[in-house]
């Protein structure tokens, strides 16, 4: 069970560059389940806490749908070490539901994390990762940041496609 409900965007705490964790508590690990719990069915296939009201720097990616193992992959303060590449990939947010669009990101990361295991473990990791997983790890990061992937188009672009989505949002459709 949780209690989790997704923020939309224009709520402030999306905004807010987020916390470190500084301990692993039980609270965490029972927090991190439950967000693992929510993305999946929300049909997310990452999270960050902010999209949930916590702002601290926990993601959640959806590692059955990368095809990159099973469950749910709970990264603890995730730093971005390298990334390599540019390119374009139609991306989508819980928190600006309905709305997807072409972002320019890296094509490749090196990312260090504390990965929270589901039987409470952690161990330090060094990730590398392309297409779609190293997406979804760019795009939860910059959660972390207060970044939206509608912050990464191009600013023309932008105003067209917030327009359009708030369009949708008042007529009740979501995509
Ligand atoms: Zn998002």
């Amino acid at each position: 069970m949780d209690d989790l409900s997704i923020r939309i965007y224009g709520d402030p705490v999306l905004r807010k560059v987020s916390a470190p964790i500084e301990d692993i508590t039980g609270e965490l690990v029972d927090f991190s389940r439950r967000m693992g719990h929510f993305m999946v069915r929300s049909h997310g296939i990452g999270l960050a806490a902010p999209q949930v009201g916590k702002n601290i720097r926990v993601i959640t990616i959806d590692l059955e749908y990368l095809e990159r193992g099973r469950g749910v992959q709970v990264l603890i303060n995730p730093v971005i070490k390298y990334v390599e590449g540019r390119t374009a990939m139609e991306e989508g947010c819980l928190s600006i539901p309905g709305l997807y669009w072409n972002v320019l990101r890296p094509e490749k990361v090196v990312v260090q994390a504390l990965e929270l295991l589901p039987n409470g473990d952690v161990r330090e990791v060094e990730i590398e990762a392309g297409g779609l997983y190293a997406r979804v790890i760019l795009h939860e990061i910059d959660h972390l940041d207060g970044v939206l992937f509608v912050d990464r188009i191009p600013e023309d672009e932008r105003r067209i496609a917030i327009a359009k989505w708030k369009r949708s949002m008042r007529s009740g459709r979501t995509s």
